[in-house]
């Protein structure tokens, strides 16, 4: 039967991310016709912690949030994963999180596994000392279960190198040892690494000038909408408006603005700094935060959260790339119609991975207490990202499948030849 352009809103459709992601999973699976026994190992994670965390608040009550740490595998290398908060955390969620930071790592062939944390709070409504109080005790929670060989936490939404720097603190006292390596996306006065704060929305501009040439596009001309305005949301606008892109559309958790002008958006930066929000910036217009991703532009960028992209509203992407610079943006559904539509989607797998990338040469440069300069940081992302496109287009071209499952034969390959090489214990 042939796969609708568009779907009805009433279109049923399993928004479950963890459901999505071993849907994912089985595509590549099957297709590599790989061992059932395997196929159950890499399908769930090995171990997951929920936890409680009573905090102390400012005016004195106590408040009790919900934690996790799932790790999928290990199977190359220690666990990698961010550390996500935000009020609509679930277990679920993290453990598809986990589970996509497997196949990333193995996508750009950094030897790590995937992991994921998150907290059910918002933290736009804790003052920075409650804030602090939370990551510590999480940090403290988890310490048992993360190490620079077990398992390495990141930023991921609502977190940044402050809290990092928490988690770092907390795990470096309790063990009495100095610990850069514990963690990644640390100020670089900590052992952080130059350039890892524009690294994943670096990697998101790599994949769009490769895609831009398959599809003899010039960026020049390109304009774009990007969803989220964020650390990889605001970087990869920025960069894309300095590659001469001119970016139409732009949106936060509040607001949307419009200008038919394109967006200064170095400017914009300064005032979502100053203003907290994207809203009512000048020379341009509010319209829908949902009308983002329906603009008529050549490039669309969700950097936001997962399940963007559904059944309900695939059909009326009018973008010729959409680069997920987010997690789980474009649902199993919405990426059949977008196929269909000759919608070209660089996976998350692929296009933001160049976060775990400079994440795994922050952890390297920990290790070794060496570190390398800005420029250094650059080359060798591009080389592991230009690498990384190349090696998912051509897996994509052989299976004569798209560049989601063309990423995910290529990652879950990797995973399982080490899985197998590894052998099961005992
Ligand atoms: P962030 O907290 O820095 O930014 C998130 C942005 O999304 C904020 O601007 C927020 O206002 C916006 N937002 C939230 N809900 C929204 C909605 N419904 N509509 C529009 N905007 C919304 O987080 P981040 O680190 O930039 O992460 C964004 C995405 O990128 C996530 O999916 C994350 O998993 C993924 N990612 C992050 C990294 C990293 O290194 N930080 C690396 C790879 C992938």
């Amino acid at each position: 039967m042939p796969l609708p352009t568009s779907a009805p809103a009433f279109a049923h459709e399993d928004l479950n991310p963890f459901e999505i992601a071993s849907r994912q999973f089985d595509i590549a699976a099957e297709r590599l016709d790989l061992n059932p026994g395997i196929r159950e190992v890499l399908r769930r994670p090995v171990r997951w912690l929920s936890m409680s965390l009573p905090i102390k608040m400012d005016d004195g009550s106590i408040r009790v949030f919900e934690g996790y740490r799932v790790q999928h595998s290990c199977a190359r290398g220690p666990c990698k994963g961010g550390i996500r908060y935000h009020p609509s955390v679930t277990l679920d969620e993290i453990k598809a999180l986990a589970a996509w930071m497997t196949w990333k790592s193995a996508c750009v062939d950094v030897p790590f596994g995937g992991s994921m944390g998150g907290i059910v709070c918002d933290p736009r409504k804790l003052s920075a000392v409650e804030l602090e109080r939370l990551t510590r005790r999480y940090a403290f929670e988890i310490a048992t279960m993360i190490g620079p060989e077990r398992d390495v936490p990141a930023p991921d939404v609502y977190t940044d190198a402050r809290v990092m720097s928490w988690i770092m603190d907390t795990y470096s006292m309790t063990r009495g040892t100095n610990s850069p390596a514990i963690v990644t996306g640390k100020p670089v006065t900590l052992g952080g690494s130059r350039g890892r704060i524009s690294a994943a929305a670096n990697g998101v501009m790599c994949c769009i000038r490769a895609a831009a040439k398959i599809r003899r596009m010039d960026l020049h001309r390109a304009t774009a909408a990007v969803q989220g305005f964020g650390n990889v949301g605001s970087v990869t606008a920025d960069l894309l408006f300095n590659e001469g892109v001119k970016v139409l559309a732009v949106s936060d958790s509040r607001s949307a603005i419009h200008s038919s002008e394109g967006i200064d958006i170095s400017s914009l930066i300064d005032h979502k700094r100053r203003t907290g929000s994207v809203a009512k910036f000048p020379g341009t217009a509010p319209i829908e935060p949902a009308l983002v991703l329906e603009q008529p532009v050549d490039i669309l960028v969700p950097a936001a959260l997962e399940n963007q992209i559904t059944l309900a509203n695939a059909g009326r992407v009018q973008a010729k790339i959409l680069a997920e610079a987010a997690n789980g943006p474009t649902t199993p559904g919405a990426d059949g119609v977008l196929h269909k539509n000759g919608v070209l989607v660089l996976p998350d797998i692929l296009a933001n991975a160049g976060g775990v990338t400079v994440s795994y040469f922050e952890w390297v440069q920990d290790l070794q207490a060496l570190f390398w300069d800005e420029e250094s940081v650059y080359q060798r992302l591009q080389k592991v990202m230009g690498k990384a496109f190349e090696d998912v287009y051509r897996t994509a071209a052989i299976y004569d499948v798209n560049l989601r499952t063309g990423a995910y034969i290529l990652a879950v390959d990797r995973v399982a030849t080490a899985t197998k090489a590894r052998g099961i214990w005992p």
